[in-house]
């Protein structure tokens, strides 16, 4: 009975898969928040790589991963793929559960899976610092480490409070040598204009993007980084879904459901893009984006162009949204409060081809707590997500008494977000109304285009 489906360093995939050849429709344009005419390539290169710009708008399926990136990838990669024999035992059911594990890596998480390449291309660039901002500080520890494997220097604004509620991940990326910068800063104008109206300000995403992009865009040697959403980062985190493809392969098994959790939509992008290019060659596989049902963005946002950040400095382009000035509540998986989600999972939704659903986090905690007594492993508050999507679905078959096999990303591992794990096991845990009242509002602010 196998546990652990383990792939050769030498079956690392070469290539990552670009799935807009495969859309249905066009790629929606994306807007220039200022002219609010299309974002022109030489516009997006003051914060980007021109490599990465042509990555965003590629019509290849197929895109090399370059050497150097898959050397890097070797520490960690190919992640290993799971079947989870004592959770199926555990439910009582006659599905088949398999996980990704992408906890490996050594910031904990998937997000590397893009650092890396992007730091990279920025080194080709000629760059010499990346600037970024972070939350709950998973992107911006990912950055730190990408940027020490190239000698790139790694500017983070960290969300205020999260520097004093995340304090160990602030120590990681100043371990792999980040400079990290409590925002709002008095480093920037947009961090300044805030402090000179709310000095206490406990600072928000949406400002600490306007402060690294302020930052990127007003230094010739400095760029940008962004850990979702982008089309580039979807294509980067693809190599998640080309590895377990081969992985149930070797299992003799192929899913009838992939499952990942989504914020921005990167990780789900990863898990689950490869499979959807099946499913446009006739095949039956279902896929399904989890998220927050605090945070709702597809399962209760529009399709819509809106802005990128609160500040309305990032392009504007089409997507589910609740509105850039929505504030979602302050759940523990700090990487799915995203107001919107990548345009590419927007798209696909918007089409049919992907499903969605939301939960609350007392459901999805309970789902991890199972998942960790049974397979050891603590998921990431984030990941828990897609845990308690997957154990449903092994209910469902349990009640129908059909066997169905299901594989679903774990993103990352928890180990940093025992505060996390504490208040829900003392039963603190506060589950959060759907926030109808504030999503209407803020879906009054958007562009008109
Ligand atoms: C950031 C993060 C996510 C959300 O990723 P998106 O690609 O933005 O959807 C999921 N899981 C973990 C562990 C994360 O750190």
């Amino acid at each position: 009975m196998q546990t652990k489906i383990v792939l050769d360093e030498n079956q690392l995939p070469k290539q990552w898969y670009n799935i807009i050849p495969d859309l249905q429709g066009p790629l929606e344009p994306v807007i220039n928040p200022q002219t609010l005419k299309p974002v022109t390539p030489q516009e997006l290169q003051a914060i980007f790589p021109m490599s990465l710009i042509e990555q965003e708008v590629s019509t290849e399926r197929w895109i090399d991963i370059p050497d150097e990136v898959r050397e890097i990838y070797k520490l960690w990669r190919p992640a290993p793929l799971y079947r989870a024999h004592r959770l199926e035992k555990a439910l009582g059911t006659p599905a088949k559960i398999y996980y990704k594990y992408e906890g490996v890596s050594p910031a904990g998480s998937h997000k590397p899976n893009s650092a890396i390449p992007q730091a990279y291309y920025n080194k080709q660039a000629g760059i010499r610092r990346l600037a970024t901002e972070t939350g709950a500080g998973q992107w911006g520890s990912s950055l730190a480490l990408a940027c020490s494997m190239f000698g790139l220097e790694c500017t983070v604004y960290m969300v205020k409070v999260s520097c004093t509620q995340k304090p160990y991940r602030k120590s990681l990326m100043e371990l792999w040598g980040a400079k990290v910068i409590p925002s709002p800063s008095n480093l920037t104008a947009a961090g300044r204009s805030i402090l000179a109206e709310h000095p206490d300000s406990p600072g928000s995403l949406g400002i600490a993007i306007s402060e690294a992009v302020e930052d990127a865009a007003s230094h010739a040697d400095t760029n940008y980084a962004l850990g979702s959403v982008l089309n580039h980062v979807c294509l980067h985190q693809t190599v998640i879904g080309l590895e377990a493809k081969q992985q149930m392969a070797i299992a003799g098994d192929y899913p009838d459901v992939v499952i990942g959790c989504c914020g921005g939509g990167s990780n789900f992008a990863g898990i689950a893009f490869p499979f959807l290019a099946d499913r446009a060659n006739g095949k039956q596989v279902r896929c399904l984006a989890v998220e927050p049902a605090s945070c709702p963005t597809l399962t209760k946002g529009v399709y819509a162009f809106d802005y990128g950040d609160t500040a309305q400095m990032a392009p504007i382009s089409k997507m589910y949204t609740l509105g850039h000035d929505f504030m979602p509540p302050g759940i523990h998986a700090g990487g799915l409060r995203y107001h919107g989600a990548s345009s590419l999972v927007s798209q696909l939704y918007n089409a049919g081809q992907i499903e969605a659903r939301a939960f609350r986090q007392n459901a999805c905690f309970e789902a991890a707590v199972l998942f960790s007594r049974n397979e050891g492993i603590v998921p990431a508050p984030e990941s828990s997500h897609a845990v308690r999507a997957a154990v449903d679905e092994a209910l469902l078959a349990k009640e129908e008494g059909k066997e169905k096999t299901i594989l679903f990303g774990l993103s990352g591992h928890g180990q940093l977000d025992m505060v996390a794990y504490d208040t829900y096991l003392s039963g603190n845990l506060e589950d959060y109304e759907y926030p109808e009242e504030s999503i209407r509002q803020s879906l009054g602010n958007l562009p008109k285009v």
